[in-house]
């Protein structure tokens, strides 16, 4: 069953990991999220946080371990120096993908990788790579199909601020990791919030009408829908009978 894990170290600094969900190898619970190099494959919320700093090799370079220290009081640092932000959009279909690398003082770098989808609820998810090198990063982002583009910390911020609004508005439970890590984003409290409607429209970006607003919103939860709204002008209709 466990027969994929550990993966490779390589294999855990996609945009993809969104994907690698699977058993608990403590437990055997489908809730397996979290890479624990420790137990060395998937484990839950609940098994890391029951675990944490109790086990052989569960330590400060691990992530998750980090809020143990925070919490003790320890003064939250401020975000190391930046590295790259990269932004990828896959077309017609609202997901996002951010990507933003800052320095560690040891020359590694610290990556988050936030998957939005900008259609629907906001941050799927948010993984924290808290030490590596920048060789295997190039070479896992020479792989990705569609490729990401480098871009500003200032337009991969805008989006993130857009995503956890949609987040917010819709009741999607915000990744602990991205309330944790927030600081690798900047000060993000200073960006504007987008102007006019909650989602654009599909094709040309532009407002939507309320009516559609309200009914992504009343359906953004739930995992068997998908939507693909355009504005009036591009040749939507919103009836009333949905
Ligand atoms: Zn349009």
């Amino acid at each position: 069953m466990y027969d994929k894990w550990p993966r490779p170290l390589e294999e855990r600094h996609t945009g993809r990991r969104t994907t690698r969900r699977g058993r608990d190898k403590v437990t055997g619970t489908p809730d397996g999220k979290r890479w624990c190099p420790a137990y060395e494959g998937l484990i839950s919320a609940v098994t890391c946080r029951e675990s944490r700093g109790k086990i052989k090799n569960c330590d400060a370079r691990c992530p998750y371990f980090a809020p143990l220290i925070v919490s003790s009081g320890t003064r939250r640092e401020s975000p190391n120096a930046l590295h790259k932000c990269y932004l990828r959009h896959v077309p017609t279909s609202g997901v996002a993908t951010v990507l933003i690398s800052r320095k560690n003082p040891d020359g590694t770098l610290r990556l988050m990788t936030l998957l939005l989808d900008l259609w629907k609820v906001g941050i799927q998810d948010c993984f924290v790579d808290v030490r590596m090198v920048e060789d295997l990063l190039a070479k896992q982002l020479a792989k990705e199909v569609p490729p990401f583009a480098e871009a500003s910390l200032e337009d991969c911020q805008k989006l993130v601020k857009w995503a956890e609004r949609i987040s917010r508005e819709v009741g999607r439970e915000i990744p602990w990791e991205y309330e944790r890590w927030n600081d690798m984003l900047g000060d993000i409290g200073k960006v504007p919030d987008i102007d006019g409607s909650l989602y654009k429209c599909a094709k040309c970006g532009d407002n939507l009408p309320q009516k559609a607003i309200d009914l992504m919103k009343r359906y953004a939860l739930r995992a068997d829908m998908q939507f693909y709204m355009v504005c009036r002008k591009c040749g939507g209709e919103y009836d009333d009978s949905w």
